[in-house]
């Protein structure tokens, strides 16, 4: 049986689920406090995401590391959440797979309005060929790089200067910190805003 792994309570609303590697990832909401979280369901061992609201330590330098990629897609979802979009983790065709796509409606065919990519290594390159194959085939109205360090912005944008020109102005490059901090603000009046947005519709 699942637990919120902030109180506990098995009161629980499955909001969407996904592959990742060889985990199944179940996204929960506890009916009781309110807290949303990813449960990771392997064949022999399975966690929580986020296990607490505290920082990583990182042991050699003993000092805060990088937020991780897990972690910073399910910020994504819940800023899209809370603005009235459908959250698509892990959405893509046979070639390409993106971290996290926003769609106006709930349904496979509709193409994404946005499309991010998170990137936790080296893996600039790469997340950066994905967008611009999600601008080549959906024309989203946003593509967004979100970097956990800010020392692959410059890497970035060099090559979207000199590799991806096409889409050198279309994409956003922004750091994980100000998704943190966009996610802290919206779950804080994340009732009110959505009752906001939806006045009229
Ligand atoms: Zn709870």
């Amino acid at each position: 049986m699942v637990r919120c792994p902030f109180c506990g309570s098995e009161d629980l609303t499955l909001i969407s689920s996904w592959k990742y590697g060889a985990f199944d990832v179940y996204r929960y909401k506890c009916n009781k406090c309110g807290n949303k979280f990813n449960y990771y369901k392997g064949k022999i061992t399975e966690f929580y995401i986020p296990k607490s609201k505290n920082q990583k330590m990182n042991k050699e330098e003993n000092k805060e590391v990088d937020y991780n990629h897990e972690e910073v897609k399910s910020w994504l979802q819940e800023i899209g959440e809370v603005l009235g979009y459908y959250t698509y983790p892990e959405f893509g065709d046979e070639q390409y797979r993106f971290d996290i796509v926003y769609k106006l409606f709930n349904s496979e065919k509709q193409p994404p309005v946005a499309v991010f990519e998170v990137v936790d290594s080296n893996t600039v390159d790469n997340s950066l060929s994905r967008l611009f194959y999600a601008y080549r085939t959906f024309r989203p109205e946003g593509l967004y790089l979100i970097v956990l360090d800010n020392k692959y912005q410059e890497r970035a944008k060099k090559l979207l200067e000199n590799t991806y020109p096409e889409i050198k102005d279309k994409v956003e490059i922004l750091d994980a910190n100000k998704i943190k901090e966009l996610r802290d603000i919206l779950n804080k009046y994340g009732d009110e805003i959505k009752k906001l947005i939806n006045l009229g519709k």
